[in-house]
């Protein structure tokens, strides 16, 4: 089987150079091993999306050398399929409207309100998923196994926001399986989200590519680089200063001097999994491991 590989960047901001290490690990994992490397623009939340974003991703992308295949999908372009999930949900008796306002749930789990029907006289706001007890489990290719029981972590989560936008679980299952990805690879940040995904994709019967969680770039302090936390974007007139601290971030010190389409060059064959680290470390020393490694559940 051909790999395929994605970058699924949100356009809420320029691409940073956390973004960038998992774009590189994506697409090394895909191209090096002959497989197809795609971009997914994941604009499903409309009012996060900020005007020209996806562009200067796109442009920075082509900067730092990166290829992809076939055309680059939007999820708003998607919103039919993820109308026809939630339908083929509902029918299995997986998904389920829920009438609560964000006051009623406050910041814990979903408390199973709506589950058992809407009580008289409430409105549906929003599409939640029914978890299950059974554990959901799968194996990330860096990290290990996994184990989590749904219910007891997240509870039914939101498939159809109460605001009228797609959840980013269902359009993501819903992108990975009609793209026919067979693996999702990016930052750990996303480990958490995991679990629903594969649930997801059990209850749809959908394929379910092989995770790999890259390790999170932090910023000298220890915080993950975001674009919540400010971290600066990526400078496109220096691509290949920034290419090279990316493949060391990813355990591949690559030769000085190169530049980007030498980079890759000297990349696609040295690329290997085992020299990737666990941990996050620090942009500014990638030797230094940190505390930010997840434990295996
Ligand atoms: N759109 C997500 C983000 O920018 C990434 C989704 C994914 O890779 O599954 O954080």
């Amino acid at each position: 089987m051909i790999p395929r590989g994605r970058f699924a960047p949100s356009p809420t901001g320029p691409l940073h150079f956390g973004s960038l290490a998992a774009a590189v690990g994506s697409y090394l994992d895909a191209r090096a091993h002959g497989g197809e490397w795609l971009v997914r623009i994941e604009d499903v939340d409309i009012p996060r999306t900020r005007p020209g974003a996806a562009d200067a991703i796109l442009r920075s992308l082509e900067a730092h050398g990166f290829e992809w295949s076939g055309p680059v999908l939007r999820q708003t372009t998607r919103f039919d399929a993820y109308v026809s999930a939630l339908e083929s949900l509902r029918r299995a008796g997986r998904a389920f409207p829920c009438a609560c306002t964000r006051r009623e749930i406050g910041e814990a789990r979903y408390p199973g309100t709506c589950r058992a029907g809407l009580s008289a006289g409430k409105e549906p706001r929003a599409w939640r998923f029914r978890t299950g007890t059974e554990p959901v489990r799968f194996t990330d290719r860096l990290l290990g196994p996994f184990e989590e029981i749904l219910e007891e972590t997240h509870g039914d989560f939101v498939l159809l926001r109460a605001d009228g936008y797609w959840a980013y679980q269902l359009a993501v299952v819903a992108d990975d399986e009609f793209q026919g990805i067979t693996d999702v690879v990016r930052g750990a940040d996303l480990l958490d989200s995991t679990a629903r995904q594969v649930a997801l994709q059990q209850a749809l019967g959908y394929r379910r590519p092989r995770y790999l969680h890259l390790p999170l770039v932090l910023s000298p302090s220890g915080e993950k680089l975001s674009k919540q936390t400010l971290a600066p974007p990526l400078d496109d007139g220096r691509a290949a200063e920034s290419l090279s601290a990316a493949l060391r971030f990813l355990g591949h010190p690559p030769p000085a001097g190169l530049g980007v389409a030498d980079l890759w060059q000297w990349a696609l064959p040295n690329w290997s999994l085992d020299r990737v680290q666990r941990a996050g470390v620090s942009a500014s020393d990638p030797s230094e491991t940190s505390s930010h490694d997840r434990t295996p559940l």
